[in-house]
C-alpha cells in the first residue's frame, strides 16, 4: 500500500501556491474588493486571464477589475477569479482524462453553490471554494503516481467502484487525500472539512445552526448532484427523499435543483473558455440527461400517486373494519327481533348507573313493563304477528324516550325502560306518555284492528336503595300491581 499522506508531506507537491491558500483562506472573512484586486495584479497574466473570464460569463466588455466586480458582484467575481487560477495550475493543457475530473468538480462547486443559495445560506461562496477542489486528488495521483491513476480511472466507471480501487491502493479514497494535501497547504479547516467529508452523508446533520455542517451538506448533495448527472440517474429517487428530510427543500424542486446548478455550470464552463476538447462529458450526458430526468420524474410521480392510491384504500378497509365491529359489538348487546338492548347490556348499564347515582347524584327512574294479554294476541293472530307487534313497540318507546334514555328486552315481552328524569313524578309521567302512545297507535292484522296495551311499574332511584338489581324488583312488584289493577296502567307507588 502506498502510504499517500507521508509522501505528500515529504515532496510538498500539492497545486497549492501560497498566493492561492491566501486567496481561499480569505473567503471565510467576507470577500475583499482590495484583496481580490491585489492578488489579480500581482501576479502576470492573471489580470487578462480574469478579464476574459468576466467578458465571457457576463456578455459584455469589461476592461477593469473594479468594473468586472461592478458589473458582475464580487461574489461572483471571486468564484470566476478561483476557476481561472485552478484550472492554470491542474488542467494548463486540455487532457481527456483530466478534463472529466476537472469538469465533475466544477459541476460538483456549481450545484453545491446553487444549493447553499437556495437554503439562504449567507456565504455560498464557500459551498462553492469547498466543491471546486474535492477531486484536486486525482490531479495530484495522475502526475506523482500514473499508473496507479490509470488503475483507479480507467477500470472503474463509478465513484464507489473507484473509491473501492482509492482504498486498496492508499488505504484512502480521494475525498481523503484531498483533504490531506489542503491541510497540509495550509487551508483552513470549515474549507477543508467538507472536501474531507463530501461523500459521507453519515456525520451530516440536517441544515441548522452549525454552518460548517450547513456547506458540508451543500457540498454533499453537490457530490451527489454531479454523480447523478455524469454517472447513475437513479440515485436521484433517493436522492429527492434525502434532500427533503436533511434541507427542507422540497422533493419536486429536483428539476429546479438540476436547472439552477446545470446553469451556474454552463456559465463557468463558458467563462472558462471551454471547449469540447476539455469537457467531453458535459456535452455528451446534458441531451441524454434531459430525457432520463423526465423519466425518472414520472417515475416518481406514479409512485407518489400509487401510494396515495393505497392510502385511500387503506382508509376504506378501515372503515369497514370499524363497520364491522360497530356491527359485532351491536349483536353481542342487542336484542336480534327488535333492536332493543339486551339484558347483558342493560345489567353493565345499570352497575354503571348506579355508581353516578350514588357518586355524582344523577338519578335515574326505572320502568319496568309488559305488553297486557300478549299470548291471546299470539294465540288470535299467530305468533307471526306477535313479533310484528314486539318490533312496532319498541319502535314505539324508542322514538318517545329520550336520546340518553334506553329500553332493554328482558324476557319474552317484558321490557326494561332506564330514564334520566328528575325524582319524583319524572318516571311515572315518561311512563304514562309511553302508555298513551301504544294505547293510541293502530296495530292492523288484515283487516282487523287490534288493540295492544302495555302495563308499566315505575322506580324511581333514591339514595337508600342498595343496588340495581333491589330496583329492578321493586319496579317489577308495581307492574305486577299494575297487571292486578286491570292491566294498561302505570303504578309508581
Ligand atoms: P299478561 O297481561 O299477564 O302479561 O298476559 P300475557 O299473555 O302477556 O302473559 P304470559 O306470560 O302468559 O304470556 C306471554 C306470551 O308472550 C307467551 C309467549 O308466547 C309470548 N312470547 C314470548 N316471547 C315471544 C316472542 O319472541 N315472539 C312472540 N310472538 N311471542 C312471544
Ligand atoms: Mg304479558
Ligand atoms: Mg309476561
Amino acid at each position: 500500500m502506498i502510504d499517500i499522506a507521508f509522501e505528500i508531506k515529504n515532496t510538498g507537491k500539492t497545486f497549492m501556491p501560497a498566493y492561492f491558500v491566501d486567496l481561499l483562506n480569505s473567503s471565510l472573512n467576507g470577500l475583499s474588493q482590495k484583496e481580490i484586486t491585489n492578488i489579480i495584479n500581482s501576479r502576470d497574466g492573471l489580470k487578462d486571464k480574469f478579464l476574459e473570464s468576466v467578458i465571457k460569463a457576463a456578455g459584455t466588455n469589461v476592461t477593469t477589475v473594479e468594473k468586472a466586480i461592478d458589473v458582475l458582484g464580487i461574489e461572483y467575481c471571486y468564484i470566476l477569479l478561483l476557476n481561472v487560477i485552478l484550472k492554470d495550475l491542474v488542467l494548463a493543457e486540455p487532457n481527456p482524462v483530466l478534463s472529466p475530473i476537472f469538469e465533475m468538480q466544477l459541476f460538483t462547486a456549481a450545484s453545491s453553490y446553487f444549493l447553499a443559495k437556495k437554503c439562504k445560506l449567507p456565504d455560498a461562496h464557500l459551498a462553492y471554494v469547498s466543491g471546486l477542489l474535492t477531486n484536486i486528488s486525482y490531479f495530484y495521483i495522475f502526475s506523482s503516481h500514473p499508473s496507479e491513476f490509470r488503475q483507479i480511472i480507467e477500470k472503474n466507471d463509478n465513484s464507489i467502484k473507484r473509491m473501492t480501487s482509492e482504498w486498496e491502493i492508499f488505504g484512502l479514497d480521494h475525498a481523503e487525500i484531498s483533504y490531506i494535501l489542503l491541510e497540509y497547504s495550509g487551508l483552513n479547516s470549515e474549507i477543508t472539512e467538507p472536501v474531507r467529508y463530501h461523500h459521507q452523508k453519515t456525520i451530516q446533520r440536517s441544515i441548522g445552526s452549525d454552518n460548517k455542517d450547513n456547506y458540508s451538506l451543500c457540498l454533499y448533495f453537490g457530490s451527489v448532484l454531479s454523480n447523478i448527472f455524469y454517472e447513475d440517474l437513479n440515485l436521484a429517487t433517493e436522492f429527492r427523499k434525502e434532500i427533503k428530510n436533511l434541507m427542507n427543500l422540497y422533493s419536486d424542486n429536483l428539476e429546479d435543483i438540476v436547472d439552477g446548478s446545470v446553469d451556474f455550470f454552463k456559465v463557468c464552463l463558458k467563462s472558462l473558455y471551454i471547449k469540447d476538447i476539455y469537457f467531453p462529458g458535459y456535452f455528451k450526458i446534458i441531451s441524454r440527461f434531459d430525457t432520463q430526468i423526465a423519466m425518472i420524474t414520472s417515475e416518481f410521480d406514479m409512485t407518489q400517486k400509487k401510494i396515495a392510491d393505497l392510502n385511500s384504500q387503506t382508509i376504506k378497509y378501515q372503515k369497514v373494519l370499524e363497520d364491522n365491529s360497530r356491527k359485532l359489538v351491536g349483536i353481542a348487546l342487542l336484542d336480534p327481533l327488535t333492536g332493543a338492548f339486551n339484558r347483558r347490556y342493560l345489567d353493565e348499564k345499570l352497575h354503571d348507573e348506579f355508581l353516578k347515582a350514588k357518586r355524582y347524584g344523577i338519578n335515574f327512574t326505572l320502568i319496568s313493563c309488559d305488553i297486557d294479554h300478549f299470548k291471546k294476541i299470539n294465540d288470535t293472530y299467530g305468533h307471526g304477528f306477535g313479533d310484528t307487534v314486539l318490533v312496532k313497540l319498541v319502535a314505539i318507546i324508542k322514538s318517545t324516550i329520550r336520546k340518553t334514555d334506553y329500553v332493554a328486552r328482558i324476557g319474552g315481552e317484558e321490557f326494561v325502560i332506564v330514564c334520566h328524569s328528575q325524582a319524583g313524578s319524572g318516571g311515572c309521567s315518561i311512563a304514562e306518555k309511553i302508555r298513551k302512545v301504544i294505547e293510541n297507535s293502530v296495530f292492523e292484522y288484515k283487516e282487523n284492528i287490534v288493540p295492544v296495551t302495555m302495563s308499566f311499574g315505575v322506580a324511581d332511584y333514591y339514595p337508600e336503595v342498595k343496588s340495581a338489581q333491589e330496583l329492578i324488583k321493586i319496579s317489577d312488584e308495581r307492574l305486577y300491581k299494575a297487571k292486578n289493577e286491570g292491566r294498561n296502567r302505570v303504578v309508581e307507588k
